[in-house]
């Protein structure tokens, strides 16, 4: 007989991360199988405990926020400004960035009132403040922001409503050696995340046309280099390379997650540990 998880057990099995590969063991008895459950239940809330009991008693923060500090100071450290800028967006900066309702991502924009969303990403913002920054400042211009950004994407292991992004650009970057660039920048991220196994890969984006995403299992930022069709509605036409990245995504990578439930803001999770243990 070949008896796998009912799907309660499943859904708990991953609740508690358990191995992937395990959650689709098969067994020849229902008896076999509900043993199997129980013991690696147990186990797995034992170590959840135990994680919490050490988040109490030592100095420490959320993986998510310790990520968020280990960029910031990296980038900085490679001669990035860090930007802050208003979560709730103008209607007229997504158009601007070719986001109308023809759009898929239009979609996906929680609105506040008849012409305010929620951010649903950092690029138009930054593109504002990028115009005014190339009258005052010399180039290059490498800033980056991070920050919460919302989108109603599809439940499911890799989509959060609410999720941290980091965009950072750099302009006026040399014009022959934009993959260079990005591959550096990208390095740079990569590595304060301490994730080594990644590639980039050429997609094609609704918005920027053609981006770079930096896959690590999944999708876990995306690239452009510019200059870019869009670039001239902003006022300016220099090359650029810039990178968004999902945070919550770089530490379920890191921590070998299956979900970014365990990652984000959330109620039901405290620094990845299930909380109905
Ligand atoms: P996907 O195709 O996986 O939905 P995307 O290409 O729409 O992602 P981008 O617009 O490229 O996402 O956003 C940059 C990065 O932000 C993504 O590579 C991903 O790491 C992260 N991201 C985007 N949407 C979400 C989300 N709903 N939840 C968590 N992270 C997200
Ligand atoms: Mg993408």
């Amino acid at each position: 007989m070949n008896i796998s998880f009912s799907k309660v057990q499943k859904q708990r099995l991953r609740e508690l991360n358990a191995p992937a590969d395990f959650q689709e063991k098969s067994f020849s008895s229902a008896q076999d199988r509900d043993e199997a459950f129980r013991n690696i239940e147990q186990l797995l809330v034992r170590q959840g405990k135990q994680h919490l009991l050490e988040v109490r008693n030592v100095r420490h923060r959320p993986a998510l926020c310790e990520l968020e500090a280990k960029l910031i100071d990296v980038l900085i450290g490679n001669g990035f400004f860090q930007v802050i800028t208003p979560i709730i967006l103008a209607k007229g900066l997504l158009a601007k960035m070719s986001i109308t309702p023809e759009q898929p991502l239009f979609k996906q924009v929680f609105w506040v009132s008849d012409d305010k969303c929620l951010r649903p990403m950092l690029a138009p913002n930054l593109y504002y403040l990028l115009a005014e920054f190339t009258r005052l400042y010399d180039k290059p211009i490498r800033a980056f922001e991070v920050g919460p950004c919302f989108r109603k994407d599809s439940k499911g292991g890799h989509h959060l409503n609410e999720f941290t992004m980091l965009n950072l650009v750099e302009l006026g970057s040399p014009e022959e050696g934009g993959r260079q660039r990005l591959e550096e920048l990208a390095a740079i991220v990569m590595d304060a995340a301490e994730i080594k196994d990644y590639q980039l890969t050429s997609t094609c984006s609704e918005v920027y046309g053609e981006t770079i995403d930096v896959i690590a299992g999944l999708e876990v930022g995306s690239g452009v280099i510019g200059p870019n069709a869009l670039d001239s509605q902003w006022g300016w036409g220099d090359p650029w390379v810039g990178i968004g990245f999902g945070l919550e995504r770089l530490v379920m990578v890191n921590k070998g997650y299956q979900n970014i439930q365990r990652v984000g803001r959330a109620l039901m999770y405290f620094d990845g540990v299930r909380l109905n243990i």
